[in-house]
């Protein structure tokens, strides 16, 4: 399933101010608050759906990212994507409702504070995607068909037989913990544990699923499509939040970590941002001058040699590079021009060589226009 759009769901337009974006959240998260919906799948779905929203939205930086290159622009890595579990979600009530909790007063549930419901967070599943330069250059959607855990199809992931075997926990109430209270010589002592009958999941399984035996989980496949943007390189590592494997019992799933794989280009050579392209001329083509057509990230490519053109010379190419990962910024082609020496001669050749040679144009006579191969490199590289 394609992830919806952050503004569509918080209800609001592109241009929504912060204080918008926050109300909108407030009510859906009271609205969907598992407090109030308790077992609602559903419900759950769309309050973590929300919290996900307003966790780009209310970031300056990551909502900028997520209008420029939408979901992909916050799941590369070292851009804080990952997923929000519960405990994220509820954290972030703080600066939401302006500290303390409501939603112990506002629906008279387990307080969520030492203990509280125990969510399962399904494992992060690992894929290397191969990529072209091309299709680095340009950024590229690809579709990728995974096996991972999926919710059974038996029991919807509940882990139950069937509905009736399905109930809240009748120790705790669902809360996932209980609390006692203990006379001790400083007086009364509240303490709150892990519910020992369910385990914290907040919910008893009477009769467990036959498919998946409780666990709320079978193999499966799942085609994947991964936005991803232009520039990644080799060894960079993406991560989209809730693609991974699925958690038993209807937890949260986890994520799934994409590497980065180049393929490396038959003619070009990657540079960072720039991309390298050794040409050979003839040592005729040199003096005489040509132009020559070339591979570039886009397709072929005509470029001039002028005469008395010396081996070395570095041309560029602006913008026929690599862009930078969420960047306008593009790097250029460079264009090194090798001169070919041949490596054997017929005698015909070797006379016309020989003629050549004694010619005084022929005789290296390099002016003060001529750059050394340091400054080149500096000028190029600087
Ligand atoms: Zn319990
Ligand atoms: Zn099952």
């Amino acid at each position: 399933m394609a992830k919806r759009d952050y503004y569509d769901i918080l209800g609001v337009s592109k241009s929504a101010e912060a204080s918008e974006i926050k109300s909108a959240y407030r009510k859906l998260a009271i609205k969907y608050h598992p407090d109030k919906n308790p077992d609602d799948k559903e419900a759950e779905e769309k309050f973590k759906e929300a919290a996900e929203a307003y966790e780009i939205l209310s970031n300056p930086e990551k909502r900028q990212r997520y209008d420029q290159f939408g979901h992909a622009g916050n799941s590369a890595s070292g851009f804080g994507g990952g997923g929000m579990n519960m405990e994220d979600i509820f954290s972030q009530f703080g600066d939401i409702f302006g500290g303390g909790h409501p939603f112990e007063s506002f629906f008279g549930g387990g307080s969520r504070s030492g203990g509280g419901r125990r969510v399962q967070r399904g494992t992060n599943l690992r894929i290397k995607v191969k990529l072209t330069l091309e299709e680095i250059a340009k950024g590229v959607e690809k579709k990728v068909k995974v096996n991972k855990q999926v919710q059974c199809h038996t029991c919807g992931g509940t882990g139950a037989k069937d509905k009736s075997s399905y109930h809240t926990c009748k120790t705790c109430g669902g809360a996932g913990s209980v609390r006692r209270v203990t006379n001790t010589i400083l007086g009364q002592m509240q303490t709150t544990s892990t519910c020992p009958t369910c385990n914290g999941e907040g919910v008893e399984i009477t009769s467990k699923c036959t498919t998946c035996r409780g666990e709320g989980l079978e193999r499966g496949e799942e085609t994947i499509a991964i936005n991803i943007p232009a520039g990644v390189s080799e060894g960079m590592q993406l991560s989209m939040s809730g693609k991974g494997n699925a958690a038993p019992r209807g937890g949260i799933p986890g994520d799934l970590i994409i590497l980065i794989e180049e393929i490396p280009h038959e003619t070009l050579k990657r540079d960072g941002i720039n991309v390298i392209y050794d040409l050979y001329i003839n040592f005729a083509d040199a003096a005489l001058g040509t132009s020559v057509e070339i591979p570039t990230i886009d397709g072929k490519a005509k470029i001039k040699i002028d005469p008395g053109t010396q081996g070395g010379k570095i041309l560029r190419l602006k913008g026929k590079g690599v862009p930078e990962v969420n960047s306008y910024h593009k790097g250029d082609q460079l264009v090194y021009v090798n001169v070919w020496t041949p490596k054997a001669v017929s005698p015909e050749e070797r006379s016309v060589l020989e003629k050549l040679k004694a010619s005084a144009n022929f005789k290296p006579q390099p002016g003060k226009s001529e750059k050394s191969f340091f400054e080149r490199i500096k000028e190029y590289f600087e």
